[in-house]
């Protein structure tokens, strides 16, 4: 009898510290693994792909706004504060880095895309931040970040390197099937219009021209003289069909679609991946769901 009680004291003691240390939302754990915080979205996903179970990962720009003019809140300075690493993309796309980095202390800030080398913004000294939407210039990401974690956290080595080989094999399997998919498009019609001209360096892997009303959200947006420029090219082109991004205001391109006399052949995702249930949840998808999308409205 005093044996099977002192078990069930022996399970409900281990069921309690069990409890305790499982709970994820327990600030007891939080001192456990590293902290990694990232600019934008997409960056949160390709970070959490090579940090796995071993990190938690938080991101500032919530999916929906744009990361270029985006307004620091004040939780966004505690959650970088408290990270062992901040992640940020560079040339340029943080242009509201240098307030926050004044008043978070000592956090490391580390810009993934250093090995890329950048496009220019058409008709400007600077460069492009959008080489993300070239899958090639992300395995460079994924190594970088890699390497960093590696030093950073060297009792987690292995599992990095194994998390980013994985990884960057699924990279792989991406970028030849968007190599082999853009192939149903004519090449006379291989033209991309969106709002931003963001996928210059996806045009430049996957050999597409592309026309944006606007060169980068963070530039004048959306006048008369552009939507006219653009309109123009449409209907010179003979281009049969324009697209318009999640994170923009799509009234713009509405006007230049109504104008030109094309359709606006569906959304695609440029500066954060999808919300949850739209199919576009990672950066994977996100390329996945752009490049479908692509292709079916060009190749009508
Ligand atoms: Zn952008």
């Amino acid at each position: 009898m005093r044996r099977r009680f002192m078990f069930f004291w022996m399970t409900l003691m281990s069921a309690l510290v069990l409890a305790a240390c499982g709970g994820t939302d327990d600030p007891s754990t939080a001192d456990e693994g590293l902290k990694i915080v990232t600019s934008f979205s997409i960056l949160g996903d390709i970070a959490q792909e090579v940090a796995g179970d071993r990190a938690q990962v938080e991101y500032l720009v919530p999916i929906g706004e744009e990361p270029h003019e985006y307004e620091t809140i004040p939780s966004d300075f505690q959650k970088v504060s408290d990270a062992d690493v901040f992640f940020v993309n560079g040339f340029g796309l943080e242009g509201w880095l240098e307030r926050l980095v004044q008043n978070v202390g000592d956090v490391p800030i580390v810009t993934v895309s250093e090995g890329v080398t950048p496009l220019p913004i058409s008709g400007k000294d600077e460069e492009d931040p959008h080489a993300w939407l070239d899958v090639v210039n992300v395995i460079t990401y994924v190594e970088y970040i890699r390497d960093d974690l590696m030093e950073r956290d060297p009792e987690g080595a292995q599992i990095y390197e194994e998390n980013a080989q994985s990884y960057i094999a699924e990279l792989e399997n991406l970028h030849a099937w968007i190599q082999a998919k853009v192939d149903e498009v004519d090449e006379s019609k291989r033209t991309i219009v969106v709002s931003e001209n963001a996928f210059k360096y996806f045009g430049e892997q996957y050999g597409f021209h592309t026309v944006g009303i606007w060169e980068l959200n963070s530039h004048e947006e959306g006048t008369h003289s552009q939507i006219a420029s653009v309109v123009d090219t449409i209907k010179d082109e003979g281009i049969p069909a324009v697209f318009v991004e999640t994170t923009v205001d799509k009234r713009y391109m509405e006007t230049v679609a109504r104008d030109a006399g094309v359709d606006i052949a569906g959304e695609v995702y440029t500066d954060a991946v999808g919300l949850d249930g739209s199919g576009a949840e990672t950066y994977i998808k996100m390329m996945e769901h752009n490049v479908s999308t692509f292709v079916e409205g060009l190749k009508q």
